[in-house]
């Protein structure tokens, strides 16, 4: 007989490998080490390994961890402060950012709070980009999830004194620093872990950066191998400076810098135009699409159904807490569908199958990982999650003539159903309870850092009473 560490029976198996989403009646899943050893039927595997540990899965779904391909973790301490209104940048998000940014230790009980919210609901690999990842990559490695991290880089000044319209200055000092943190972050954690940690480059955006700048991270990405993970034309201000400083708009401006190939995540494309999100598509970049975020923030279904009709590197992400809200896969697969349906005035459109291949075997491939993680496959890292089929929201499960589990999955699942999650090859959450953290004192701690930076804030709202969320408080409307 082999030998497994665990041995998942009697489950109800989507492998996601193939086209479609792989389903097994009965399925088993043999883990050994940080590897899938076999995914087959029961009889078989329960034949085949012994295992130290049998799980019986029966009314459980086992599945591939969801993949966030785009989430801010350190922003979590701000979430819901800045919804419902336009400039939610500058008229929400700004005066807490103001004293949330510098306060690391703040930075870091708001990420561990977002990153135990997201794994409490599915998610196992992180696509976090932030600055300082160097700090922030501490709570991936305490908590055990898959992180493809990228410190954010970019040349803006400390003190952006830019008026609204006007072209941005940039401060080369600032742009050099940031690459030299982005370097020692590479130094210090790409591919520790046993590989769980792997590093991408991050320039913020086109706009933020001078050509200068973008060219240097391009031959980077060459150099170490990796991907670049950028916002890409992800708001009307970023065209605005993109035309005033190249005369042309961002992703022709990326093409002719050499930025349009396998190595580009691009996330959001808020603002562009199908044409040009098909040439992105056709040139082989990868697109992470955040529609819960974009659509709370920005009124916008992004061009995500230009991008399939050429590509099918696609990928959800979270964005993050103050936007969204929520940093929940579950919940990015049912707007994705919903708003997509919508848009398109079709229910054909964004099926669940597909939507679910977009949190797991297409998310892979568009983060650069997809010969490891994404499906559920022998020689496969084992990362995987059991959601339980029993509670009220997943239940009943049909099997024929009509199988129910992946639409009810998308459409119904809220995320809390999921009740163990393992990530190489190790059980992270049990019985609904993550393992290695206490969530009780996480959930205590960003209270308290949240208490914090919210009383330094009030001083920065003080002259702000004009404004559409201040003037909200005041009637009593939040
Ligand atoms: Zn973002």
């Amino acid at each position: 007989m082999e030998k497994a560490d665990l041995l998942f029976i009697h489950g109800y198996v989507l492998t996601m490998a193939g086209e479609g989403v792989g389903f097994i009646n009965d399925g088993a899943v043999a883990v050994a080490g940080d590897s899938i050893a076999a995914v087959g039927d029961s009889g078989e595997l329960l034949k085949r390994f012994a295992a130290d540990r049998v799980i019986d899965a029966s009314g459980k779904v086992l599945m591939p961890g969801l993949i966030d391909a785009h989430i801010h973790t350190g922003d979590c301490l701000i979430r819901g402060v800045s919804q419902d209104i336009r400039n939610w940048m500058q008229h929400g998000m700004w005066p807490f950012e103001q004293v949330l940014r510098p306060d690391t230790d703040a930075l870091m009980k708001g990420s561990m709070l977002n990153i135990l919210e997201a794994v409490k609901a599915g998610t196992t690999t992180f696509c976090d980009f932030y600055a300082p990842m160097n700090e922030l990559v501490k709570n991936h490695v305490k908590i055990g999830t898959r992180a493809r991290i990228a410190q954010t880089v970019n040349e803006m000044p400390k003190v952006n004194r830019t008026k609204v319209g006007e072209l941005y200055e940039f401060d080369p000092a600032e742009g050099k620093r940031k690459m030299e943190e982005t370097l020692r972050l590479f130094r210090d954690w790409h591919g520790r872990e046993n590989g769980r940690i792997t590093c991408m480059l991050g320039p913020q955006g086109a706009d933020m950066c001078s050509r200068e700048m973008l060219e240097e991270i391009r031959q980077l990405a060459e150099e170490l191998d990796t991907s670049i993970h950028m916002h890409v034309a992800q708001g009307d201000r970023e065209i605005d400076q993109m035309i005033k400083r190249y005369g042309k708009r961002t992703i022709e401006f990326l093409d002719e810098i050499g930025y349009l190939n396998e190595r580009l995540i691009a996330v959001h494309l808020t603002e562009a135009t199908e044409e040009e999100t098909k040439y992105l598509a056709s040139k082989g970049a990868g697109m992470v699409l955040c529609s819960g975020s974009i659509g709370i923030i920005d009124g916008i279904v992004p061009p995500a159904a230009a991008f399939l009709e050429v590509s099918s590197r696609l990928a959800l992400g979270s964005d993050q807490a103050p936007g969204n809200n929520c940093n929940n896969m579950f919940n990015e697969m049912k707007f994705t569908a919903i708003l997509n349906k919508c848009k398109a005035k079709d229910p054909t459109v964004f099926p669940a199958w597909k939507v679910l291949r977009m949190a797991t075997a297409e998310s892979a491939k568009a983060i650069g990982l997809g010969d490891q993680i994404g499906t559920l496959e022998a020689g496969k890292k084992a990362d995987l999650i059991m959601v339980d089929m029993r509670q009220p929201a997943l239940s009943p499960v049909i099997l024929s003539p009509i199988r129910n589990i992946v639409p009810n999955l998308v459409y119904s699942a809220r995320g809390n159903e999921v009740e163990m999650s393992v990530i190489d090859g190790r059980i992270v959450m049990e019985n609904f309870k993550v393992l290695t953290v206490d969530e009780a004192s996480v959930v205590r701690e960003a209270q308290e850092a949240a208490d914090r930076i919210a009383e330094q804030a009030a001083d920065l709202f003080k002259g702000m009473e004009d404004t559409p969320l201040m003037q909200m408080m005041a009637a009593g409307k939040l």
